[in-house]
């Protein structure tokens, strides 16, 4: 079809609002997938994402889609990832696109991603459609909805369409929307090529899948080509579009999605957001904007419970990374841990993916120390160093001053839950920024909090206090200087550096006392008594210790109740698996995420 008959488009949403299921009703109408084919949520193809709702990798599909001013047309959906996590990809997968559906549950309303994705969107100029969707449920309210998205957002909706992804609701107008709303790519086919990646994933038969969306000139099969970013030339040997899944062609023009395979190693060398132009010719062409690299912001250390694993952890860790450009990692050494890694994430979400399929998928038993932030330190002798690993923070009489990441989170809430969350982000350090009465009883309110006060239960914590009914978004501002301390944890009289935190100083008493406490309760006994300390220095700031064992645990279970008996063995059974020996302490992987819990 000529250029004029493309439309490229992506679906953005907050999380659980239907955009997979309105993914699947229009490759259901457009007849890309039949319905026997239709597995639920097609497009959220990787078992962990099902399992956890959420769209990790984005993804693309062609549907032809015949409208009812009797032409065909090409309608391209790119998916984005649902989570603050993946924002830049959000936003390259958006670039890739002239228009967006912008669909907010009818019954709920503008939530927090609703608007950070909104904002994305029009920083790469799309057009936006309104969807309200969920109308069938008996609390749509779509009026009360639509004129909230007229406040907040300032989007005209007289032209919103009220559909029910569910009951395959208001899909034509949905699709109608689309061919006479958004405007197709413009016609830049005589230009050298440039082509945009909006995502890629490793094969292992035919390298890294790329998929792309091209820009300006033509893409053949055959063409040998250049990673802008990355300086490196390929030769493609496959090219084709994904309807959805993958069939061959010889040749994609300005305004047309697709994939291609070239041998390329890893992801890393075709990374989301670099440009792709045709190798011989690069000197005269601009590479496409926005490309950054994204920089990981989250580490913690991975560590084998059983030392003989190391050599798997690296290989399991090759293999992810072919995968993940995202994801960092070197080796660490710890005299209490032994060999790991010391891994980087783009955040939380990310860090618990990566763990999950390592476990998962190469079967490793791992110790995960607390997440730590990057500190950028500076030495008394001027040299400014950034510190991933709380334990590796030089002691006070070299440096100068500590500075920590911080966050600019803005929460939208039902205003019963203003005065919770406003506590919840004083009581992480958090500075007021601004409170505003969107529409009836909802508000948003924000904070800059240090991201260290973020990344450990905050999330959890805004859920639990607005009994989740509040959502919330981050980003990055920068970094301040604070009076921080390291805490240091002793057990049996050694200093365990993967327990170490960096702190407030106004807060390390309350931590050190907390800390101890709780791995008091984590740590099993032993035969012999165990001594806890929190220290800061030399200076001890809180103290336990874990009295021997005498009795049987059994003993503990007054009189017969045989099955709490059983079912006490089989916790310390299941509880034996993942244990690291500290010396002649058996540490339980609780006690190493304790820091998050107290
Ligand atoms: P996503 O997180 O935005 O991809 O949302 P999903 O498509 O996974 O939908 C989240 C939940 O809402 C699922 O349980 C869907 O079945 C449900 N859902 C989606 N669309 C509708 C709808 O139109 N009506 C109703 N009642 N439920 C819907
Ligand atoms: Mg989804």
């Amino acid at each position: 079809v000529p250029v004029s008959r493309i439309r490229n488009f992506s679906i953005i949403a907050h999380i659980d609002h239907g955009k997979s299921t309105l993914a699947d009703r229009l490759l259901q109408t457009t007849g890309t997938v039949s319905a026997r084919e239709m597995k639920e949520q097609f497009l959220d193809n990787m078992e962990l994402e099902r399992e956890r709702g959420i769209t990790i990798k984005l993804q693309a599909a062609r549907m032809k889609y015949t409208a009812q001013d009797g032409q065909d047309y090409v309608l391209n959906l790119i998916d984005t990832p649902g989570h603050v996590d993946f924002s830049y990809e959000v936003s390259r997968s958006l670039a890739a696109c002239e228009g967006a559906l912008l669909v907010v549950d009818a019954s709920q309303g503008v939530e927090a991603q609703t608007l950070a994705n909104v904002y994305l969107a029009l920083e790469n100029n799309l057009e936006i459609i309104p969807v309200l969707n969920k109308i069938d449920l008996p609390g749509a309210e779509p009026d009360r909805v639509k004129s909230e998205i007229e406040e907040i957002i300032g989007l005209d909706c007289s032209g919103a369409v009220l559909a029910s992804a569910k009951e395959g609701i208001g899909i034509t107008d949905i699709l109608e929307s689309i061919v006479y709303l958004v405007p197709p790519p413009q016609d830049t086919v005589e230009k050298p090529l440039r082509a945009l990646i909006f995502d890629s994933y490793y094969d292992p038969y035919r390298g890294v899948i790329v998929y792309f969306r091209v820009m300006d000139g033509t893409l053949k099969r055959g063409d040998r080509i250049r990673l802008m970013a990355s300086g490196k030339e390929y030769e493609i040997d496959e090219l084709g579009v994904l309807s959805p899944t993958q069939v061959q062609v010889e040749e994609l023009h300005a305004g047309e999605v697709g994939y291609l395979a070239a041998a390329i190693k890893a992801v890393e060398d075709a990374r989301v957001g670099d440009t792709i132009t045709l190798a011989g010719k690069q000197s005269s062409i601009e590479p496409l904007p926005g490309y950054t690299e994204a920089k990981p912001m989250v580490f913690c250390g991975l560590f084998p419970t059983d030392a003989d694993q190391f050599e798997d952890l690296r290989e399991a860790l090759e293999k992810l990374r072919l995968n993940d450009a995202a994801l960092q990692y070197e080796p660490e050494t710890s005299s209490a841990m032994g060999f790991g890694f010391r891994c980087g994430f783009l955040g939380l979400l990310h860090m618990e993916i990566v763990q999950e399929r390592l476990e998962r998928e190469y079967d490793l038993d791992l110790i995960t120390t607390a997440p730590s932030v990057i500190y950028r330190v500076t030495k008394i002798d001027g040299e400014v160093i950034y510190i991933d690993n709380p334990s590796l923070l030089p002691d006070p009489q070299y440096r100068e001053m500590i500075e920590e990441p911080y966050v600019q989170v803005d929460m939208i809430t039902p205003e019963e839950f203003v005065g919770p969350l406003m506590e919840l982000s004083q009581s992480r350090r958090g500075v007021f920024k601004d409170m505003k009465y969107l529409t009836q009883g909802r508000t948003t309110l924000s904070y800059e909090i240090p991201l260290a006060e973020v990344v450990t239960d905050f999330f959890d914590q805004m859920k639990s206090r607005s009994r989740g009914y509040a959502s919330m978004e981050y980003h990055l501002i920068g970094y301040r200087e604070n009076p921080l301390v390291k805490l240091d944890i002793l057990i049996n009289g050694d200093r365990v550096d993967p327990l170490a935190t960096i702190v407030h100083r106004d807060k390390a008493y309350y931590v050190g006392k907390a800390l101890v406490e709780k791995l008091k309760e984590l740590i099993p006994r032993h035969q012999f008594k165990i001594p806890i300390q929190a220290a800061i220095g030399s200076r001890i700031v809180a103290s336990e210790h874990i009295p021997a064992l005498r009795k049987d645990v059994l003993a503990k279970c007054y009189g017969g109740d045989i099955s709490r008996k059983k079912k006490l063995l089989q916790k310390q059974a299941k509880g034996k698996k993942r244990l690291k020996a500290i010396g002649t302490v058996d540490v339980p992987q609780e006690a190493f995420m304790a820091v998050l819990k107290l």
